[in-house]
């Protein structure tokens, strides 16, 4: 029996890293359950899965939530609740599912708690991928990717020796907008971005993968979980995404993981790996119907958000920090309608351009570098 911590609970990765645990009784059980707000979708899987550990963004959701409930668990709130959770006594692993560079502080206090993790929140190794990889070295947990490039890729690893990798090829379904030129980019709406052609999911990973800060994020990524130079990560536009990823050896063979787009996949993967479970309603793959699947490259001048990436990552330190902390930042003022959508990847250049590397970055000063970024942009917005 794997005891689970689900942190970020009612979004989309929340939902269906549920439905998942549903279908396992025998093999998963849920301990811990830390959500925002959403009430509804809340009291419906906690009074489904009774974990023992809730916790909600604040108190006044707290309250509507309890007297919704059938059960009395124990109850958190905050930063503080999330950590409790990420961190309850029988846990075994944790799912980090919540949105943004918050899951920091929970994750680093699971690792320390000798938690094991199977990451969603990106962000998090994005914004301090060297003090996340170092306590996991240090504590000796697993980290277990969720996203679905950087499973793919850890199933084309499996049974694969290290230096026999030349180049990891991520894919990348190019987002809403990626029949759109950069001239039609002008004036497109927070609407129309958020209509993902492939994938349901969270609004913000879904503006991200319009902006293609999504693949730059997932690029940044790849290189802690995999230990690989940033040179030897190629990204390849691959508008189907049947092909979720792929890895080149040495003598040039290169291994692909295929299926349809369905994140509960990879969700269960890193759950059950290395044994492979059923899932209820996951189409299986038919190749005939889809006759063709169509790949390009994806260029850094029609996306420079990818570029900034590369570069962020390739500068290192507390750079990546920045660059996240900006776009979360800028995200979210084009959600709330108060900037157009390229102001998303000016405001991140300008933000990388005025800062100075921190080289080997505390965790005090990653947390202090991602607010101060984050005020100066919403004070010049
Ligand atoms: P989402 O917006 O649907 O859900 C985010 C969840 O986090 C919600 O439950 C929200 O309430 C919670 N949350 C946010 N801030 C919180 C706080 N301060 N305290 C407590 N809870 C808080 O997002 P999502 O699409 O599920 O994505 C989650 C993470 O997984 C992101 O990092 C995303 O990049 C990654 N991811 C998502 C997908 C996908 O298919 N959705 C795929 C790959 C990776
Ligand atoms: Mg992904």
């Amino acid at each position: 029996m794997k005891r689970i911590s689900l942190i970020g609970a009612t979004g989309s990765i929340g939902v269906q890293t549920c439905d998942v645990i549903e279908q396992h009784p025998d093999l998963f059980e849920l301990e811990a359950y830390a959500f925002g707000s959403n009430v509804d979708v809340a009291e419906e899987w906690i009074n489904r899965l009774r974990p023992k550990y809730v916790s909600a963004k604040n108190i006044e959701v707290l309250e509507q939530l309890k007297p919704r409930l059938t059960y009395e668990p124990l109850f958190f709130i905050g930063l503080e609740g999330l950590i409790a959770c990420a961190t309850a006594e029988r846990t075994d692993v944790v799912v980090t599912a919540v949105v943004g560079a918050v899951g920091l502080e929970p994750t680093l206090a699971a690792i320390e708690a000798g938690k094991d993790i199977a990451l969603a929140n990106k962000e998090t190794l994005v914004t301090a991928g060297h003090l996340v990889t170092e306590a996991v070295k240090k504590h000796g947990v697993s980290l277990l990717p969720v996203d679905s490039e950087h499973s793919a890729i850890y199933q084309c690893l499996n049974g694969e020796r290290r230096e026999d990798v030349s180049k990891i090829i991520l894919t990348a379904s190019g987002g809403s907008f990626r029949d759109k030129s950069r001239e039609e980019l002008e004036g497109v709406t927070v609407a129309e971005a958020l209509a993902h052609p492939n994938w349901s999911m969270g609004a913000k990973i879904t503006i991200d993968s319009a902006t293609m800060f999504n693949k730059g994020l997932e690029v940044i990524e790849a290189h802690w979980l995999f230990d690989i130079d940033y040179n030897d990560i190629e990204v390849v536009l691959h508008r189907e995404s049947i092909i979720h990823s792929m890895v080149e050896f040495k003598d040039a063979a290169v291994m692909a993981q295929l299926g349809n787009p369905d994140m509960r996949g990879p969700i269960l993967y890193a759950l059950s790996a290395p044994k492979r479970l059923e899932i209820e309603g996951n189409k299986r793959l038919n190749l005939r119907e889809i006759g063709t699947l169509h790949f390009a490259e994806a260029d850094l001048t029609r996306y420079p958000a990818l570029r900034l990436a590369y570069e962020a990552g390739r500068a290192g330190g507390s750079m990546p920090t920045v660059l996240n902390a900006a776009n979360e930042a800028a995200v979210e003022l084009f959600l709330n309608g108060e900037i157009a959508f390229l102001d998303i990847e000016r405001i991140v250049e300008q933000a990388m351009e005025t800062h100075t590397v921190i080289a080997e970055p505390t965790l005090e000063e990653i947390l202090q570098i991602d607010r101060a970024v984050r005020e100066q942009i919403q004070q010049g917005k």
